[in-house]
Parts: structure tokens; sequence; C-alpha cells
């Protein structure tokens, strides 16, 4: 018996026992509001394709294009064998979207995390993190050897406080915080973050993963929603949400964007995003730069879904964006909602421990652009007969 299984089973079965086993449905259909998942057509509640761009066939088609004339792969980590020009656009034109100097594109916004942080800190400096950062910050935080002090979610007055007593001990100090939480949808108070760090001589660094597309003017982000530009040092985001697509970003003064080229590990060690996928984010760009119709779209669908959520005696609670948590406290709770809703035609996944914390399971909804307003009513409708069934509502 190879060596792992001696614990790895014991571990598996604890996780089932506890309701925690995390069981991964197939999708056989592109995303969309509506998915094949495991053999069934259901109304998709799970992504966080929250402009539909995900199958837009603007973006399938640009992919295309681009493999004509590039190919496919990248076949080379970028500082090594060179880089597209395609990326090259992606990285300007990004810069340009999010009204900085420049901007370098990653793997994934994990990647992007990993590379950004190991590059502003290290052994001899200090992290100052708000708690309920997301897992690729911690990650990030980790590998650069900095120590890392937390401070209370999503409260300027407990940064403000660890600030003053420690950052006079470390030489540089960095604030990092998401801009939406990803599990509760609420979103950071990015100005007194900012005067808090300012006051308190530390860089200021944003992961956006779930504000891009979504906050700001024509989805351009916590920073422009906040009208902080030039004031954060780092903004990180995705291209997996609104964008449709998968890579990451990081943003900001053309000289922190020189340095990330040259000590951003997953910049250095790691191959670029492929042709088709650059490609696609290109043209995810035009659209969001040549029109507000989507993301006004995302923003009256999140407000109707809320506020008959809310109606019908639901928890939301702390959102504030198109993340809507259903928070129902027990994992096993959870889990038997989700599996009542995968009954009813509805997919939207438990989120249990360790993503949140114990006591904390919640169904997550994901509104998109892409649902209509049917759609919507017919998720509020399984949504209310699954609640009242489990005794959730009344
Ligand atoms: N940061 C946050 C806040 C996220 O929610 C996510 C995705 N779950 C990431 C980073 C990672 O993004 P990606 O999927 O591009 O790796």
């Amino acid at each position: 018996m190879p060596f792992v299984d001696t614990w790895v089973a014991e571990e598996l079965k604890n996780l089932k026992e506890a309701g925690l086993y995390n069981r991964i449905r197939t999708i056989g259909s592109p995303q969309g509001a509506w998915l094949q998942v495991d053999g069934r057509r259901v109304l998709n509640f799970c992504s966080n394709n929250y402009l539909g761009l995900a199958n837009h066939p603007r973006l399938a088609q640009a992919a295309q294009a681009a493999m004509a004339t590039h190919g496919i792969g990248p076949a080379a980590v970028r500082s090594i064998a060179g880089t597209m020009d395609l990326h090259m656009d992606l990285d300007r034109r990004m810069a340009a979207f999010k009204g900085v100097e420049a901007a370098v594109t990653f793997q994934s916004g994990f990647a992007a995390n990993l590379a950004v942080i190991p590059a502003l800190v290290g052994k001899e400096d200090v992290i100052f993190s708000d708690e309920l950062n997301h897992a690729s910050i911690i990650d990030g935080a980790r590998l650069s050897g900095a120590a890392i002090v937390r401070y209370k979610h999503c409260d300027p007055a407990s940064l403000a406080a660890v600030l003053t007593a420690e950052r006079s001990k470390y030489r540089r100090a960095l604030v990092v915080t998401d801009g939406v939480f990803s599990m509760d949808g609420d979103v950071a108070p990015l100005v007194e973050v900012y005067e808090a760090a300012n006051k308190g001589e530390a860089m200021l660094m944003v992961d956006d993963a779930h504000g891009e597309g979504v906050l700001g003017k024509g989805g351009r982000g916590i920073v422009d929603h906040f009208g902080l530009h030039g004031k954060v040092d780092v903004e990180v985001g995705t291209f997996s949400k609104a964008f449709g697509v998968v890579g990451g970003v990081a943003a900001g003064g053309a000289q922190l964007v020189d340095w990330l080229r040259q000590r951003g590990r997953p910049f250095l060690f790691s191959s670029a995003m492929t042709v088709p996928d650059v490609a696609a984010c290109l043209a995810a760009v035009d659209l969001l730069e040549g029109s507000t119709e989507l993301v006004e779209r995302l923003w009256s669908n999140t407000d109707l879904f809320k506020t008959e959520m809310k109606k019908l005696g639901f928890d939301t609670g702390r959102s504030v964006t198109p993340i809507t948590p259903v928070m129902l406290g027990e994992a096993r709770l959870a889990q038997d909602f989700s599996a009542a809703l995968f009954e009813a035609g509805v997919f939207a996944m438990a989120i249990t421990f360790p993503t949140v914390a114990k006591g904390a399971a919640r169904i997550r909804v994901m509104i998109s652009a892409a649902h209509s307003t049917d759609d919507l009513e017919q998720g509020l409708h399984i949504f209310s007969e699954v609640g009242r069934k489990l005794g959730v509502i009344g």
C-alpha cells in the first residue's frame, strides 16, 4: 500500500462524516444562465461569469482568429524566450482600462498574488492583512517570509491600531485587502483603508478579483468606484470572473510593473497565458470599453434577486454586490439545501468550512448579466419552495 494511503483514507472518511466533503459536479455545456450538469439542464447560480462573457461570440471569434496568426501556446516563460506582441497588447490595454501607468499579466489571479506580494515585501517587512482575505493572498503573504498581522474584517480602526503597534518594528509595510470579499459579497472600505495605510507609511494593495467588470465606471473596479486613482500602489485582478476567460493581472505605476517583471516569480518561472486566452481577454476589454450595458444589467439583476430573496425571509448576510450568500449555518443543512435545489433544477453550491468559518455555511448565489428576468423568477420560486421544505423560511 502506498504510504499516503495510510492516512488519506481516514481523512477523507472524516470529511464525509462531517458533511465537509466536496463532491465536484461535471459540466457538459458552455457557461451561461443554464448549464448541463451531470446530464441535467439546470439554472446556473454558481459561476463567476458576471457579465456572461465566458461564452460570448466575440471572445470566441477573437480566440480563433488569434490562433490562426499566433498558434496556441506561448511555449515559454515570457522573460526567457521573449514575449508575444499579443501579451504586450493586453498589458497595455489593461493599464489604460484601469487608468494606471502600467500592467502585467499572469497565468491566474492566484499566480498574480503569489507574484506581487513576495516581490514587495520580505523577511524584514510586515504585511497587514484583512482577516477574511482570499487564500491566494494568504499564500502569497506566507511565501514572502514577511511578518503577517491580521486586522479585523473591513475595520479601518483595527488596521490603524495594528499599524500603530507594529509598523515601526519593520522595514517596509504592505496593507492588503480583497476589494469585494468573495464569500460574503461585502466591499472593503477602501478610502479609510487607504487613509490608515498612508498614515502608517505602508504600501496598499487591493485584490479586485470580484470588483473588475462589476464595480466602478463600466466595470473598472474598486479603485475607480472609490475615486482612489493614484493612491493604491497595486491592483491585482483576474480574467477568470467578469472577463470570462482565465489569467491574472497586476496594475499600478510603471516602476512597480517593471519590478514585477524582474522579480515576480510566477512571471519569471512559469509560462504565459495561452494565445486564445489573451485574445479573448483583449476582446473582453473591447466590449467593456465599448458599452456599460452588461454591467448595468448585472446590477439590475442583482437588485431584483436580492430584494425578492429578502422579502421571502432569507438572510443574505452583508452582501452589497452580485455575490449573494444565503446564510444557513450548519454545513449539513447547506449541503442538503444545495442538493434539494439541484433536484428542483437549480445549481447553487454549498460553501462550507474551511472556505468559510465553521457554523457559517451557506449557499452562494452568483448573479450574472446572462440571467433573464424569467430565469431569476424561476430561481426565486425554487428557493422559496426548498426554503420552506427545509424550515429555513416560514
Ligand atoms: N482573489 C480572489 C479574491 C478570488 O476570489 C480569486 C478566485 N477565487 C482569486 C484571487 C484567484 O483568481 P484566479 O481564479 O484567477 O486564480
